[in-house]
């Protein structure tokens, strides 16, 4: 395989993320000024794992960087489909909250599909709901799943063309991989998407002119897979004693790719990022300003 002659670039999401709370900041005071009131969005965490408690404090805590504010709604391991459909219809009729995250996963009893269907799409800033999906893979209005639309922020940031490219995504997930692929053939590449009964990952990933792993298992993809001069996306993030890796094996990412997200620092901060703009532009929407 030729390598590519450059220095990788780097794809610093949380670079990007941290400029555009900034412009960020600016909306929400507008908000306020026009309507008297703050931007709200109402997190729902259920159970009580580690590990979703702290992405819910992040995302809490990027709202107050920016000036918006955040509810948190904490309900026990036990909570079943019913009682979380009440909360969020309350959430849904409450004028004052913009946006509803309600974070995944949930305990094995409760419907999450149920629930996620349950926000109301003007407050679907997390792009959740199969109405949502519909609608943006549909090319109409709908906020779209927060990770994949912080990666679509991410490479327009970078200017990264995308029409025409060949793009593989690995991982078919509702909140990751699908939504990933409709808005990678929406901005014209060619997609291809992998998953687990996909023959010869190898070669496919070979392809592309864009990778995104969102696959969830630690550096699946080879560095031999990446061309030369591909972007490589990388969702994942598996802690290690040295830090952390990610889907992909970036050991020489730096000389092979023409750019590439660091793991952590790349996608991450993107998905948090993505959140807080999309509840603020539905606080706008609420208050007449877009
Ligand atoms: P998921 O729901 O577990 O989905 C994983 C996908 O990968 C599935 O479609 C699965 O295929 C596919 N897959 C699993 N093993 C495979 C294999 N050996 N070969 C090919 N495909 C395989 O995971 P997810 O929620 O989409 O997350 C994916 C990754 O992104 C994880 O590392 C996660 O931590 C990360 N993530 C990051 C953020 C962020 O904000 N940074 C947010 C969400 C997720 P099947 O459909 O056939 O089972």
């Amino acid at each position: 395989m030729t390598e590519y002659a450059k220095t990788a670039l780097i794809l610093d999401g949380k670079a990007t993320a941290k400029a555009s709370e900034k412009a960020l900041a600016k909306r929400v005071a507008a908000i306020k000024q026009k309507s008297g009131s703050t931007p709200i969005l109402a997190t729902i965490l259920v159970g009580d794992d580690p590990a979703s408690a702290t992405y819910v404090r992040m995302k809490g805590n990027a709202c107050q960087r920016i000036g918006m504010e955040s509810i948190r709604v904490a309900m026990s391991e036990d909570t079943t489909t019913e009682e979380l459909l009440a909360k969020i219809d309350e959430l849904n009729q409450n004028p004052d909250v913009h946006g509803i995250l309600l974070q995944h996963p949930v305990p094995d009893q409760i419907d999450e599909r149920a629930c996620f269907d349950r926000i109301a799409l003007a407050k679907d800033v997390d792009g959740v709901t199969c109405l949502g999906f519909g609608r943006m893979s549909m090319g109409e209005h709908a906020y779209g799943s927060a990770t994949p639309k912080g990666i679509m922020h991410l490479l327009a940031a970078y200017d990264v063309e995308l029409s025409g490219k060949h793009a593989v995504v690995v991982g078919r997930s509702a909140i990751l991989g699908k939504p990933m692929a409709m808005m990678l053939l929406n901005a014209n590449c060619t997609v291809t998407i992998c998953h687990s009964k996909t023959r010869d990952l190898a070669q496919h990933v070979m392809q592309a002119d864009i990778i995104v792993g969102a696959v969830g298992v630690p550096e699946l993809i080879k560095t031999s897979w990446i061309k030369s001069g591909a972007v490589v996306v990388d969702a994942g993030f598996h802690p290690t004693e040295s830090g952390g890796v990610g889907d992909v094996n970036l050991a020489r990412v730096d000389e092979l790719a023409r750019a590439y997200t660091p793991v952590p620092g790349g996608v991450g901060p993107m998905t948090i990022n993505t959140l807080i703009r999309q509840t603020v532009e539905a606080a706008e929407r609420a208050v007449g300003i877009s």
